[in-house]
């Protein structure tokens, strides 16, 4: 069996790297390493992808979320809502901008920002709403579009996490998960499911004018060569990334196939393990049947119960299988975001997760060798 890995790279990469070579080599022969052609064609390429009317590519996904927010003219002291249980960098953008992040709970099952919190978190200082589609999971969008027209608040989607899933309405209409908010934003950090070689990031609007503002803001605010408008920053996707992205992209729905089809697997295997909770979207199609496609894996994260979760993850490395805990602490007890508003009581299910939640191996070059050792090795775990 090869050895497991959380996310392997280089199988990946020994696929297409003919055509990643010949992508980099273009781009040194012609030395445009800054805004070269390949930004330009990436750009259109990931529009075409997405059917979205702006792609605005940028340094990282953290700072393609500040951007956005820079975009929407977010003032200090507004007051903005995101989920409890997220990766750092969506409340450290709030935080830098001296907009006031406000934390709330998530949902059981698809770990996403749960729609009653939001509402009883939204204030008259409230301006704008972050879902991120975590682990590859679509939020609520519909619910989230319904609260945000009916207080007037922007829809920023981190997207970091889910490019390729798509989106289904209840009334059958689909779209593109960073698609559907006012502006999204995403990474392309290499373990994502669309990923380069080191680092990159993209902000996606439907909305002209604020597509036209972020691309002043990414470029020192500047709309007209050695004008600065507006205070912006220097945030730029180089020209050897956006090749590689380029080369990738037209792999990334068969990239999130095998993703998904590991998932499968995995379900598979523990469906019958009374203490073993899936990942699932709303739905009991756990967000891949196929009429709904809204979840693209980026992490396959267990809920463990009756068991010592730390035991687990032990057991598995001493078993030569990597796993990770996605998140371990939540965000309102990091010491960079404590705040006396917030109430334990509040975040229940977010203080629960960290205890419960282990994500394990999911990449593109899985194979049932390998799902077969893992799935077994938990259930010998859980079971005792
Ligand atoms: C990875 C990630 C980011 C940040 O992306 P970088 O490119 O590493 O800056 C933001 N939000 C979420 C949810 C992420 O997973």
């Amino acid at each position: 069996m090869n050895k497991i890995q959380m996310v392997d790279l280089k199988g990946q990469l020994d696929k297409i790297k003919d055509e990643v070579n010949t992508s980099i080599q273009e781009v040194l022969e012609t030395t445009a390493f800054i805004n070269g052609p390949k930004v330009h064609q990436f750009q259109k390429n990931l529009e075409n992808y997405l059917g979205v009317k702006h792609v605005i590519p940028c340094a990282n996904g953290t700072d393609a979320l500040q951007i956005a927010m820079m975009g929407l003219g977010l003032k200090p002291g507004d007051e903005v809502i995101t989920a409890d249980f997220t990766f750092a960098a969506t409340v450290e953008v709030i935080a830098l901008l001296n907009l006031t992040p406000v934390l709330v709970d998530v949902n059981s099952d698809d770990f996403n920002i749960n729609i009653e919190a939001i509402k009883k978190a939204i204030t008259p200082k409230t301006k704008a709403i972050v879902p991120v589609h975590l682990f590859g999971m679509c939020a609520n969008m519909e619910a989230i579009l319904e609260i945000a027209k009916e207080h007037n608040l922007y829809v920023i989607e981190d997207n970091a996490q889910a490019i390729g899933a798509t989106y289904t309405f209840s009334d059958g209409r689909k779209a593109k998960a960073g698609t559907i908010g006012d502006v999204a934003s995403t990474s392309f950090f290499p373990s994502k499911n669309l990923g380069c070689y080191g680092d990159g990031g993209a902000i996606f609007t439907n909305n002209d004018e604020l597509a036209h503002t972020i691309r002043g803001i990414v470029n020192h605010g500047m709309y007209e060569r050695y004008h600065h408008d507006v205070v912006g920053v220097n945030s730029r996707l180089d020209s050897i990334q956006a090749g590689i992205l380029d080369t990738k992209l037209p792999h990334l729905d068969s990239y999130n196939k095998a993703r998904q089809n590991a998932a499968r697997k995995y379900n598979e295997a523990f469906k019958d393990e009374p203490n073993i909770i899936m990942p699932s979207g709303k739905t009991s199609c756990q967000g891949i049947c196929d009429t709904c496609d809204c979840h693209v894996f980026h992490q396959y994260t267990l809920r463990v119960k009756n068991v010592d979760r730390n035991a687990l993850v032990k057991f598995l490395n001493d078993n030569g299988i990597p796993c990770g805990v996605y998140y371990p602490i939540p965000l309102h007890n990091q010491k960079a975001y404590v705040d006396d508003r917030y109430n334990e009581a509040d975040f229940k299910i977010t203080n629960q997760l960290v205890k419960d939640v282990i994500s394990l191996p999911m990449h593109t070059e899985l194979d049932d060798e390998q799902i077969e050792f893992i799935t077994s090795k938990v259930k010998t775990f859980i079971n005792g």
